[in-house]
C-alpha cells in the first residue's frame, strides 16, 4: 500500500459535509465482474527463470496480521484498540499535514478529508459489525471493512468512470490503511512467512529479507527499486530465484493475490495474466529449466577455451549453504565468500566459535579447492544492525568494509582469527574489501599477523602461510595496482563496485542503471592495467563481480587477460559453455577492438557483432526457442542487462 494518497486530485475528494456520503458508492456497484485486464511491468531483468503464481506484497498490512476470533469478553478491548487507532491515525496525517512545506499546502484539504473519512459513520458501522456480531479482532475488521466497501464500487470495465472508480478506491484504502497501520504497527519489518508458494513483491528486499527465502522459498520477487548488480539481484541469482527488480510501480499495480508472471530473462511482470500469457509463461520456464538442466549435465567438462586455455571458474557465496550447489555446479573453488552476511539479520554479532564453525564447513565442503573468504563488507547498502553507524549522506562513500574493521579492530579481530583458524581444514585465503590506501593493507596486514600470534598462543591448528589479497573495487585501487602488488599477494576485482566508484553511479540506482555499465571503456581499461599489473609482479588476479556471469563479457574478460572468474554458481556452466567455443586469440581481438571504442553502447556493439551470434542461445537462457533470434544489441539496456 502507498503511505501517501496515490491520487491526490483535491477535485476527487468531496466536500466534508457529506463526508458519510462519500464512503458509499456514487457508481452502483457492477451486476457483472470483467477479468481485469493484464498489466505489464517493465524492470530488469535481476535474475534468470519465469515463474506464475499469486503475488505476496510484503508492506501490504492486509497479509501481514492474522486473522483470528475475539471472545465476547474481548469485544470492549477490541472497540478501544479501534478508537486509539482512529485517534492515532488522525494525529498522524495532522502531523504530515502540519509538516507540509507551504508550496505542498493546496494538498492539506485532502488530508483533512482523509481525517474525516476516519470518523466515517459507515465505515464504523461496518467495523462494528465485523467485531461486535462476528467477533472478529480490530484488524481483520478493519481490512474486511474496506475490501467490502472498496468491493462494492465494482470492477473497472475500460470506460471513462474508471479514473474516478481507482481514486475512490484509492481513497478508501488509503485511509483503512493508515488505520491499520496504527493497529499493527507500521514499523514492523518484513517477515517473509510464506504459507503457499508466492510472488514476493516488495518495494526493496534487505539482504536479510532476502536471505530468508532460503528458509520459506519464494517463487520469484519484484521490486520496486534495485539493479542487476544490487543485493537482491545478486541473492536472487545465488538463490536460483527469478527476480525482476527496479519496477517502479509495482506496488501501485500489484496486490497481494494477485496472479502474477515475473519472466527474469526480459524484466517483465505480468499482472493478471490472460491464460495465453501463463501458458507462454510456463513454456518459458521449461525452456528456460531444459537449457540449465543441458548446461549442467556438461558441468564436469574442463572450462578451457577452445585453443585449450585454461579458465578457473569459481563460486561467489553468500550463505553458507550454498558451497554445496557450488560444486554441484562445477566451481572450482569459492572466489568469494561475502562473510557480511553472518552479521545480518541478528541482534548479537557471530562469535569466534560460530564464525570458525561456518568457514569450516564451507572449507570442507569445497576442499581442496580453495575458499577466499572475504572479511565483513558492512556498511553502504549493506547494513547490519550490530554495528555502530553514523548516519552518514553518503554510506557508500562512508563508513563500510575495510575502513569500518580497521575502526572496530576488536570486531575484525574476532573474524580473523576464525578465518586462521578454519586455514588448518583447506586451501583459504583472506580477501580484503574496498581498499583504497596502502596503509590500510598494512594495517590489515599488522591485524593478522596479531590474529595468527592469538590462535598460536591457543595452540589452535591453523596453515602457517594465508596468502592474503585484496579486491579491486575502488578506482584509487586500481590505478595503484602496481604499488598494491608489494602489499596484496593477490587481488579480485570486483567490477559491482568499481563501475560504481568509477562512473559515480550508485550501484542501487534504477534512474541510472543503464549508464552503469561495465562495459564503459573507463572500466576496462582499468581492468587491463590491474591484468598487466598482476602479471609484471607475478600476483593473480581474478574478477568476482556480476560481470563475470554474462556471458559477451566473460569472454572479453578473457581477451583483457583474466583467467580466474568468480560468480553466482548457476551461471558457471553457461560462462563455461560460452568460453569453450571461442579462442583466447579471438577474445582478445574483441578485447583490442573494445579498448579503442569510446562508449559502452559501442563496446556493446562490438560484442553484439563479435560474440554474440556464438552464444545467441546463452543470451536467450532459453532452449529451442525463437526468440534467441534476439541480439544482445536489440534489447533494451535494462532488459539486457541479464
Ligand atoms: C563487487 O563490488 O564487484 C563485489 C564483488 O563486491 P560486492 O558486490 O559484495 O560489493
Ligand atoms: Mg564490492
Amino acid at each position: 500500500m502507498p503511505d501517501r494518497p496515490s491520487k491526490p486530485s483535491p477535485i476527487s475528494v468531496p466536500p466534508p459535509a457529506s463526508s458519510s456520503e462519500r464512503m458509499m458508492p456514487s457508481v452502483p456497484p457492477s451486476s457483472f465482474e470483467l477479468p481485469p485486464d493484464a498489466i505489464t511491468l517493465k524492470g530488469i531483468a535481476g535474475s534468470p527463470g519465469v515463474a506464475v503464481g499469486p503475488a505476496l506484497v510484503l508492506g501490504d498490512l492486509r497479509a501481514s496480521f492474522v486473522r483470528r476470533h475475539v471472545h465476547t469478553a474481548q469485544i470492549p478491548q477490541e472497540m478501544e484498540r479501534i478508537r486509539i487507532a482512529v485517534d492515532a491515525a488522525k494525529r498522524s496525517l495532522r502531523e504530515v499535514s502540519d509538516r507540509m512545506p507551504a508550496a505542498m499546502r493546496d494538498a492539506s484539504p485532502i488530508l483533512e478529508a482523509y481525517q474525516l473519512m476516519l470518523e466515517d459513520p459507515a465505515l464504523h458501522d461496518l467495523v462494528d459489525k465485523k467485531v461486535k456480531g462476528e467477533k472478529k479482532c480490530a484488524e481483520w475488521a478493519v481490512s474486511e471493512a474496506s475490501e467490502e466497501i472498496v468491493g462494492m464500487f465494482g470492477a473497472t470495465d475500460g470506460t471513462e468512470r474508471d479514473t474516478y472508480i481507482l481514486e475512490r478506491r484509492h481513497d478508501i484504502e488509503f485511509v483503512c490503511d493508515r488505520l491499520l497501520r496504527s493497529l499493527v504497527g507500521s514499523d514492523a519489518p518484513h517477515t517473509v512467512r510464506l504459507d503457499e508458494p508466492m510472488i514476493v513483491v516488495a518495494r526493496d528486499l534487505s539482504p536479510a529479507d532476502t536471505a530468508s527465502m532460503v528458509r520459506e522459498p519464494a517463487l520469484a520477487f519484484v521490486t520496486c527499486v534495485g539493479t542487476r548488480t544490487s543485493h537482491t539481484s545478486i541473492m536472487a541469482r545465488a538463490l536460483e530465484i527469478p527476480a525482476v527488480v527496479g519496477v517502479g510501480n509495482a506496488l501501485e499495480s500489484i496486490r497481494t493475490g494477485d496472479l502474477l508472471v515475473v519472466d527474469g530473462l526480459t524484466g517483465t511482470v505480468t499482472v493478471h495474466p490472460t491464460e495465453r500469457n501463463v501458458n507462454d509463461a510456463k513454456q518459458r520456464s521449461e525452456q528456460h529449466l531444459a537449457f540449465a538442466r543441458r548446461l549442467l549435465s556438461a558441468r564436469h567438462k574442463p572450462c578451457v577455451t577452445a585453443d585449450g586455455v585454461s579458465v578457473a571458474l569459481k563460486a561467489n557465496v553468500e550463505l553458507p549453504a550454498e558451497a554445496i550447489l557450488a560444486v554441484d555446479h562445477g566451481a572450482q573453488g569459492i572466489g568469494l565468500y561475502r562473510t557480511e552476511f553472518l552479521y545480518i539479520d541478528r541482534t548479537t554479532q557471530p562469535g569466534e566459535d560460530e564464525q570458525y564453525e561456518v568457514y569450516r564447513a564451507i572449507v570442507e565442503a569445497v576442499s581442496p579447492q580453495p575458499v577466499t573468504l572475504r572479511t565483513f563488507d558492512i556498511g553502504g547498502d549493506k547494513f547490519a544492525s550490530t554495528f555502530q553507524m553514523p548516519s552518514e549522506m553518503n554510506p557508500a562513500l562512508g563508513l563500510r568494509a575495510v575502513r569500518l574493521a580497521l575502526r572496530q579492530p576488536e570486531v575484525f579481530l574476532t573474524q580473523l582469527r576464525a578465518m586462521v583458524r578454519a586455514s588448518a581444514h583447506g586451501d583459504v585465503r583472506i580477501m580484503i574489501p574496498m581498499v583504497a590506501s596502502v596503509h590500510e593493507m598494512r594495517e590489515v596486514k599488522r591485524l593478522v599477523a596479531q590474529a595468527v600470534e592469538q590462535v598460536k598462543a591457543r595452540g589452535c591448528a591453523f596453515e602457517e602461510h594465508i596468502p592474503l589479497g585484496m579486491m579491486i573495487e575502488v578506482p584509487a585501487a586500481a590505478i595503484m595496482a602496481d604499488v598494491f602488488a608489494r602489499e596484496a599477494e593477490f587481488f579480485s576485482i570486483g567490477t559491482n563496485d568499481l563501475v560504481q566508484y568509477s562512473l559515480a553511479i550508485d550501484r542501487g540506482s534504477q534512474s541510472l542503471a543503464a549508464l552503469a555499465s561495465p562495459f564503459d571503456p573507463s572500466i576496462l581499461r582499468l581492468i587491463k592495467f590491474v591484468c598487466e599489473a598482476g602479471e609484471k609482479f607475478k600476483r593473480p588476479v581474478s574478477l568476482c563481480g556480476a560481470m563475470a556471469s554474462d556471458p559477451l563479457a566473460a569472454c572479453l574478460l578473457v581477451g583483457l587477460g583474466l583467467r580466474d572468474l568468480s560468480m553466482e554458481a548457476a551461471a558457471i556452466p553457461e560462462i563455461k559453455e560460452a568460453i569453450r567455443r571461442l579462442t583466447v586469440a579471438e577474445c582478445e581481438a574483441v578485447a583490442a577492438q573494445a579498448l579503442t571504442c569510446d562508449s559502452a553502447d559501442a563496446v556493446e556493439e562490438v560484442l553484439a557483432r563479435e560474440i554474440a551470434p556464438r552464444v545467441i542461445d546463452l543470451l536467450a537462457g532459453l532452449a529451442d526457442d525463437a526468440s534467441v533470434t534476439l541480439t544482445r544489441s536489440s534489447i533494451p539496456p535494462d532488459v539486457s542487462e541479464r
